[in-house]
């Protein structure tokens, strides 16, 4: 799934930054309004299987994500998190993925585990642009 994505325009793939070794994709099916996931182009699925450049790129769009959800959402903290194997509740297990969930003081949508999958009524294009607006280069 992750690897026919990127084949798509960034509007239709709803993805916010492409890397030289990592992306950022908003999920279609959020926690709450800005889910991210980053993850590498490479069709890998633990975090061992990372080379040193994916892992850094992981790190340094993690630290871009956060603050271009604080600038562009107002994003008050995140929830961070990788879900490996079906048992923890990962949808898409063979290609690894972060998860960056946005959070704001008194959001009700408290997420005991990443597993819990919620369809939220949000407009994702509009979510995209405001992250993109935000994002930093
Ligand atoms: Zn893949």
């Amino acid at each position: 799934m992750f690897c026919d994505q990127v084949s798509q325009s960034d509007e239709d793939a709803l993805i916010v930054h492409r890397g030289e070794h990592c992306y950022v994709v908003l999920n279609l099916y959020p926690y709450g309004s800005g889910h991210m996931m980053i993850l590498p182009f490479r069709h890998v699925s633990t975090p061992g299987d990372l080379d040193t450049g994916e892992r850094a790129a992981l790190w340094e769009l993690l630290d871009r994500a956060q603050k271009a959800t604080k600038d562009g959402l107002g994003a008050q903290g995140h929830n961070v998190g990788f879900n490996l194997g079906a048992a923890a509740g990962a949808g898409i297990e063979d290609h690894l993925h972060m998860h960056v969930v946005p959070r704001w003081h008194g959001d009700v949508n408290f997420m005991p585990v990443l597993a819990d999958v919620r369809v939220m009524p949000q407009h994702l294009s509009e979510t995209r642009l405001a992250i993109v607006a935000a994002w930093p280069h």
